[in-house]
């Protein structure tokens, strides 16, 4: 496994060109919250793809709007801040995209680290970044929106930063800044109870050709097409959400899915028939990205993230929504 993750990596350094490629796609992301602000138009995703996911980006919009609702749905609880002398950050030298907000980029279709429960996004990702806004002094605010867009938010400044499960790789590194790793992924395998593929290496053997489901532009994405699909032992079809590509396994369209362990647990959970692989396809860490251009807001948040791991909350919060085996 240990080379599986080395080979996996260094082969995603590789895909850095197709990454870029892939880069200009989709999304629509049409409950931008990015009413205001810094707005030159998140419309340059909206070429083309499919748009299936629009509905779910929409009744999660609560982020855009949670700062004119004043019940503050996932506001921060700025009790924490209550050291923090100024709320806005100024006084820390950082800006961020909204004043006196932590604007967090987000998918919310990967539970448990993001999840839309009663119209609010919640899960680990949304409790990380509101204990970071805390101790900012900065109310949180979460815009939910493809995967696949979170680089660019965070890139062009209109997030403050990405956090959703997101893997660190060699080619999101060229686009963003990676904060300290607060949890560890593993890319795994979803099957039907009765398929034939009984580890990973069903999945490289000769001969192979399966039709495997993953979710765009995720690492899963990136890894099986480089293992599988460029080397002629299986086809990858790509969905905007990982619950779309389940389901394509339950209906029989695709014969397994590559997908992080946690969501896999969740999704295998809520359809009947499936399970997941005990081999596991590499393991990965978790990290916020972050733009390379505002370097003062960058520390903020690296601070605070590494205290915050320190001092046992961010574990705290995982174990809330994940518990061991
Ligand atoms: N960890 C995977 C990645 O970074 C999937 C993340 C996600 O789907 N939210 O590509």
């Amino acid at each position: 496994m240990k080379m599986k993750k080395l080979t996996a990596l260094l082969l995603a350094s590789v895909m850095a060109l197709s990454m870029a490629a892939c880069g200009s796609t989709p999304t629509s992301n049409d409950n931008s919250s990015q009413d205001s602000s810094s707005a030159e138009s998140s419309s340059d995703t909206a070429e083309g793809s499919e748009a299936s996911d629009s509905s779910d980006a929409a009744d999660s919009s609560q982020a855009s709007d949670s700062s004119d609702a004043a019940d503050g749905s996932q506001a921060s609880d700025s009790s924490d801040a209550a050291d923090g002398s100024d709320a806005s950050g100024e006084a820390e030298g950082f800006t961020t995209a909204v004043e006196g907000k932590l604007t967090m980029a987000t998918n919310a279709a990967f539970p448990p680290y993001e999840y839309v429960e009663g119209g609010q996004v919640v899960g680990i990702d949304a409790e990380i970044a509101d204990a970071i806004a805390g101790k900012l002094g900065l109310e949180l605010q979460i815009d939910d929106m493809e995967f696949d867009s979170i680089t660019e938010a965070v890139k062009g400044g209109k997030a403050d930063l990405g956090l959703a499960g997101m893997t660190v790789t060699p080619d999101r590194q060229e686009e963003v800044d990676f904060t300290v790793s607060y949890a560890t992924g593993v890319q795994v395998i979803i099957v039907n109870e009765d398929s034939d593929i009984t580890s990973a290496d069903d999945l490289f053997a000769e001969g192979a050709s399966h039709v495997i489901g993953v979710q765009r532009n995720t690492t899963g994405d990136i890894y099986t097409t480089d293992d599988i699909e460029k080397k002629e032992l299986g086809t990858i079809d790509r969905y905007s959400k990982g619950a779309d590509a389940v389901q394509a396994l339950k209906t029989g369209k695709v014969d397994c899915v590559v997908i992080d362990n946690e969501p896999a647990k969740a999704f295998v959970a809520e359809v009947e028939g499936l399970k997941i692989l005990d081999t596991e396809y590499i393991t990965e860490d978790y990290a916020a990205a972050m733009s390379k251009d505002n370097t003062a807001l960058y520390e903020a948040v690296n601070t605070a993230l590494q205290e915050l791991i320190a001092d046992g909350t961010v574990q705290g919060i995982i174990d809330k929504y994940i518990t061991a085996e």
